[in-house]
């Protein structure tokens, strides 16, 4: 088998454990991505078939830019990824919903290819609600695109290529899909997420003392963002919680100023162990950091940062898992309050317990690999 995906952490690590899940079962899996996640996917059980792009500077807000970078990063791969599988053409193709390699050389081969999704599969009111756009193909990349699309021989433009994937597995709950109504039938495997093991981030102990623990992060993209953790340490000071934020490499080398004793400010941190003990969960609301949350019993305060995740607070409220709190209302008074209400509403705390349950019942990993072997079994024998 080989994978595709892009240079990104929320793409890469919701893949991990469908590899692990792979490997034990027997298969052999090729894992095309940058030297940057190398070790992950070797430690996964993977071989990484690496290929270079120029590093990527801060992630954009607007998704339609986000998409055309994600473009570019595929056709630069391209010819690399086609040269490096040229003598060992796989059985079956597995790709991130931005890895459009995947799909083009496995049109190219003739061999099946599964999507993986580690964010709500298309639905009626995506384009709108993601991009802004009337149409997926005035997304300026997408141009570029259609231009791989016809060289490669695979039918139906960038509509069919992003709209209508083939069997896509995704990494949430059915009942966390936008419109799951509106998804085409049949293609569409919700698994819920397949957490992997993570021991390779250290581990975290919560402190001896008694004081429930709030956790906020911002996730991996968007997370330069210094005022809005002031307003965290300006919204506990003092208060009964014990704070643990994770604000990325750049903020947490600036620094935020003195922090108070019962407050930590990390890099980054094992966010399992964390939210293991977390009371409360202030988030961005990518997709990875809910599922991670909602299978450990944690409620939600989103503060979002781009359209996507907006799309996802939206969810949380309408699930009554959580809190939308937009970022131009996150002052210190206004998160204080929401994790009160948050850590202290019984019924939030059911809707909880409820989705931790459908987490459970979607299988994870190995319900992902029993599609995928289910699509391999299926697939036409190709010889010559
Ligand atoms: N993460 C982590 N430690 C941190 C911050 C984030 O392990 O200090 C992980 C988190 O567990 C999740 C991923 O990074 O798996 C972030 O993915 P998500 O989809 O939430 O957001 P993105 O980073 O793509 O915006």
């Amino acid at each position: 088998m080989a994978l595709f995906n892009v240079p990104m952490h929320g793409h890469v690590m919701p893949t991990l454990a469908v590899v692990r899940e792979l490997v034990d079962r027997g298969h052999r899996v090729s894992y095309a991505v940058t030297a940057e996640f190398a070790d992950s996917v070797r430690e996964a059980g993977a071989t990484p078939v690496l290929y270079e792009v120029p590093p990527a500077g801060e992630a954009p807000e607007d998704m339609a830019e986000g998409v055309t970078q994600a473009v570019g990063v595929n056709v630069m791969a391209l010819p690399q990824l086609e040269q490096a599988f040229a003598g060992d053409v796989p059985d079956l193709v597995l790709a991130d919903v931005y890895a459009w390699a995947g799909p083009l050389l496995a049109a190219r081969w003739k061999v099946p290819a599964v999507q993986l999704a580690p964010t709500h599969i298309p639905y009626e009111g995506l384009v709108e609600e993601f991009f802004g756009l009337e149409d997926i193909s005035q997304i300026p990349g997408f141009t570029e695109l259609s231009g791989e699309l016809a060289h490669f021989g695979v039918p139906g433009g960038v509509h069919a290529l992003t709209l209508a994937p083939p069997r896509t597995v995704a990494f949430f709950p059915r009942s966390f899909q936008r419109r799951p109504e509106t998804v085409r039938a049949g293609a569409a495997h919700w698994v819920g997420p397949a957490i992997a093991d993570r021991s390779f981030q250290g581990s975290w102990n919560r402190p001896a003392d008694d004081k429930p623990v709030v956790y906020v992060s911002l996730g991996s993209q968007f997370n330069r963002r210094p005022d809005f953790y002031r307003a965290c340490l300006e919204a506990f000071d003092g208060s009964g919680w014990h704070v643990v934020m994770s604000v990325g490499a750049e903020v947490a080398a600036a620094g935020l100023g003195e922090v108070r004793e019962g407050v930590e400010v990390h890099a980054s941190v094992p966010q399992l162990d964390v939210l293991a003990s977390a009371s409360v969960f202030v988030t961005h609301g990518g997709m990875g950091s809910l599922m991670e949350a909602f299978s450990l019993g944690v409620p939600v305060v989103v503060v979002p940062q781009m359209a996507e995740q907006r799309v996802n607070a939206a969810r949380v409220e309408e699930l009554g898992v959580g809190r939308y709190l937009p970022r131009e209302q996150a002052t210190a008074q206004a998160l204080r309050e929401a994790v009160q209400v948050v850590a202290g509403d019984g019924r939030i705390a059911a809707r909880v317990a409820e989705l931790r349950q459908q987490i459970r019942e979607a299988g994870g990993a190995a319900a992902a690999v029993d599609v995928v072997e289910k699509v391999l079994a299926d697939a036409p024998v190709v010889t010559g």
